[in-house]
């Protein structure tokens, strides 16, 4: 009797069963893969159950499921409009890539390629020598290779050259870029021993000279992506460490982090992106992302001496670390690119970088009226001036002016605004600044405005209706 009670007490027996909920959601969303409303009713259900232990609000089963299943049934990674200004925004996938690195990708992703093979010969060919050359060309270094990554790069260097040994590096510059990526971490993951000199806000070269014993193995130099120091500093200049590794016969390598091939000087971006400039100091090897300011595919290149690369090869990780066909093919096309110089085909980023504020006034007016033809009551347009941090570990203090539209007083409020931004079909990445929703156009790509306008005008009209 008792147990009969308790039984009918257990609020988990007036769940539904899987196979119910698996026939309703069918039924009512045929669009949805079987296997993903199957999987989601499971997970949903299993959700519920945690709730009614946990005491927590009861949420509606067959709602959650059908979020769930939509939510696998959609691609990942998805489109989206930047419309925050940072350039190069590594939540949003840093550089979109050009037309040509595009195309390249799409015609080989479904074919069979000559990847490895030498079409003359019909010998075994290597999946990077096109690259190298390419790389060569483009930077003049002696020698190049490519990774995955620029972690990747930093491990596969530290590893090469000073494993079990010490790598000197200074307390300013031992950075954490995006989280995730720390030069201290990777270091000692490549198996050296970290010798950190000189202090956070001043490193001498004297500093690097008393640290040097016979168990250094490489003197390093990594570039303060993210942050700048004022102030009472000095940073050891890599001409300087450059003398110094040749005096002692030890190798120098630069971290780069981010790095310009065809410095344009009317980007009036900072020297230090200058990748010629730091290979003419004589340094063994520098590294950097593919990207970033290069504005093609995620890569580590590693440019520099013959003897350095040489060794990085032969190196075992080197196979762990290697760049895949896509990349391959993405990173060639961005490099031939940028010998073309042809700024019409080139990676979106270098028009970004380029556009003039009077054409970016004039596109955040064309938007700016396309909203307020949207006659919104309540909705204030406003177009002004404003910043655009380079971001992506690039060039750190270092913004372009933009423009951009600010709305806001509509009938959403505008935290609820944003987020409903971000669940558009196309979701759209604004800035909240001062109670509005700002767009920044020197982020927008071709066909932009119209999402923009087009999402703004669904939403609002969708409210409405709801008021109504
Ligand atoms: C961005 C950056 C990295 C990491 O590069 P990934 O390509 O993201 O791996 C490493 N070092 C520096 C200095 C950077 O700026």
């Amino acid at each position: 009797m008792d147990r009969d009670v308790q039984v009918k007490a257990d609020p988990r027996r007036e769940l539904p069963q899987v196979d119910m909920l698996i026939n309703a959601l069918k039924e009512e969303y045929p669009d949805l893969f079987p296997w993903a409303i199957k999987h989601a009713s499971k997970e949903a259900i299993s959700e519920a159950r945690k709730n009614l232990e946990t005491g927590a609000e009861p949420v509606d089963l067959k709602k959650r499921a059908e979020e769930l299943a939509r939510d696998l049934c959609t691609p990942h990674p998805r489109r989206v409009v930047n419309a925050t200004g940072v350039l190069i925004h590594t939540n949003l996938g840093r550089s979109p890539l050009s037309q040509t690195a595009s195309l390249a990708i799409s015609e080989v992703a479904g074919r069979y390629t000559d990847l490895e093979v030498d079409l003359k010969s019909g010998r075994r060919g290597d999946r990077l020598s096109r690259l190298e050359r390419l790389l060569r060309i483009v930077s003049g270094a002696e020698s190049a290779f490519a990774v995955n990554n620029n972690a990747a790069a930093l491990l596969l260097l530290a590893n090469t050259l000073a494993a079990g040994r010490e790598v000197i590096v200074s307390r300013g510059e031992l950075v954490e870029i995006g989280g995730s990526f720390r030069v201290p971490d990777i270091l000692s993951r490549s198996g050296v021993i970290l010798r950190e000199v000189g202090t956070t806000n001043r490193t001498h070269i004297r500093d690097f000279e008393e640290a040097i014993n016979t168990d250094t193995g490489l003197l390093l130099k990594v570039h303060p992506s993210n942050f700048q120091q004022h102030g009472y500093v000095k940073e050891v200049p890599l001409a300087a460490l450059v003398d110094l590794g040749k005096k002692v016969s030890i190798p120098v390598v630069e971290d780069l982090g981010s790095g310009l091939f065809a410095s344009d000087e009317k980007w009036g971006l900072p020297r230090e992106t200058d990748v010629a400039s730091r290979l003419n100091t004589g340094v063994d090897a520098i590294c950097l992302s593919g990207d970033k300011l290069l504005g093609g595919p995620q890569a580590g290149i590693v440019l520099g001496k013959n003897h350095i690369i040489r060794s990085l090869k032969s190196n075992p990780l080197a196979r762990a670390l290697r760049l895949d066909k896509l990349s391959i093919a993405a990173l060639d096309a961005t490099l031939r690119d940028t010998l073309s110089r042809d700024s019409a085909q080139g990676p979106p980023l270098w028009f970004q970088l380029s556009v003039r504020i009077e054409k970016l006034l004039e596109n955040a007016q064309n938007l700016g009226h396309l909203l307020e033809g949207l006659e919104v009551p309540g909705l204030f347009v406003q177009v002004e001036k404003a910043n655009a941090p380079v971001g992506g570990g690039s060039v750190p203090g270092f913004a372009v002016e933009s423009a951009v539209v600010r709305i806001g007083g509509g009938p959403i409020g505008v935290e609820s605004l944003a987020r409903q931004l971000r669940s558009c079909p196309v979701p759209i990445m604004a800035r909240i600044q001062d109670n509005s929703v700002l767009f920044d156009v020197r982020t927008l790509l071709s066909g932009d405005n119209e999402i923009i306008c087009n999402s703004v005008k669904d939403l609002l009209s969708k409210h409405s209706r709801k008021k109504g």
